[in-house]
């Protein structure tokens, strides 16, 4: 197939549903798969880049069996552990995220869900940030439910973040404490809610194709406005500690089919982006439109900042 003349057909309005055969996006040519993808985004998204920042606002002691995660109190890693930070602390990454040009900022959490005096903690950090900063709010907490997303909606967040990780079928091969259609089902409450929905998941968990195939199907029939897609980065003391890191081309492919599927959704790099030239430079000429930026609260997130600013306004697009 000519994946131009599909780029054309998607700008024109048609939409790949699991009825097409997707196999297309595995055996065709890499460069002609990507340069329809960057003619799908310029057209449809434009040449604006999507910057969001996170802040990890509990760390650690999760009772999830997530098998990629340093939180998980399964996994035996040396991962940081705190309860929910003092809000100063968030309203001064939230201000230095600000002043550095990014265009969201997210509070995350471990565990499977926020609730009680943590919650209202976090309700609270939201309205503060809602009253002294202009940047678009974001959250990610676990399960919350209609309740919980309706009362972060009015302390001011617009955007929020529930990775569905993979596939329906490979989901219980990396976590069995909670499933699939959970995470769905959370994604339908924050559409109801009228949020953004932010959901994407992670490659390189020894996933087939057609796993990642179906996860950008999924994402798209649950109408999501921004997919974080991560490559897998090994962290020592999970069980996919041995997994052999994707190739560039790999995740290119994978970057560029999600755009072809999702077409006018964000498609965010997460992370991984070490294992690309330059940080992700030939991922942004493949779909992508959006990026995690910064990583920590010091001045190497601003560094982080600069350099993903800089790098992008070489390749012509706007921040
Ligand atoms: S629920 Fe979140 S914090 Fe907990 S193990 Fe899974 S990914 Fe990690």
């Amino acid at each position: 197939m000519d994946m131009l003349k599909l780029a054309d057909e998607i700008i024109g309005g048609r939409r790949i549903t699991r009825e097409d055969n997707l196999h297309v996006f595995l055996d065709c040519d890499l460069k002609e798969l990507c340069d329809g993808a960057d003619k799908i985004r310029k057209d449809l998204i434009g040449d604006e880049v999507d910057l969001c920042s996170i802040i990890n606002g509990r760390s650690g002691r999760c009772p999830e069996d997530c098998k990629y995660c340093a939180q998980s109190a399964h996994n035996h890693t040396d991962c940081e552990v705190y309860d929910f930070l003092p809000e100063e602390t968030i309203l001064a990454a939230c201000k230095m995220n600000e002043a550095e040009g990014v265009h969201r900022f997210s509070i995350v959490t471990s565990g499977r869900t926020l609730s009680g005096e943590e919650f209202e903690q976090a309700i609270h950090a939201y309205e503060t940030m809602k009253k002294e900063c202009q940047i678009d709010l974001c959250a990610s907490m676990g399960f919350l439910n209609a309740e919980q997303l309706h009362r972060l909606h009015q302390a001011g967040v617009t955007s929020y973040h529930h990775n569905i990780e993979t596939s329906r079928r490979f989901f219980p091969y990396i976590c069995t404490t909670h499933t699939f259609e959970q995470k769905m089902a959370t994604l339908k409450l924050v559409k109801a809610e009228g949020m953004c929905a932010c959901s994407g998941g992670i490659i390189g968990m020894g996933e087939t194709w057609e796993d990642r195939l179906d996860m950008a199907v999924c994402l798209a029939e649950a109408g999501v406005d921004s997919i974080p897609i991560n490559a897998l980065m090994p962290i020592k003391g999970t069980p996919l500690e041995g997994m052999e890191p994707l190739t560039e081309d790999d995740i290119l492919r994978t970057i560029a089919f999600f755009r072809y599927i999702n077409p006018e959704a964000n498609i965010r790099l997460a992370a991984g982006r070490a294992l690309l030239t330059n940080d992700g430079e030939r991922a942004f000429c493949a779909g992508a439109s959006a990026t995690i930026t910064g990583n920590m609260l010091t001045t190497a997130a601003c560094a982080t900042i600069r350099s993903d600013k800089e790098m992008l306004r070489a390749l012509g697009r706007k921040i």
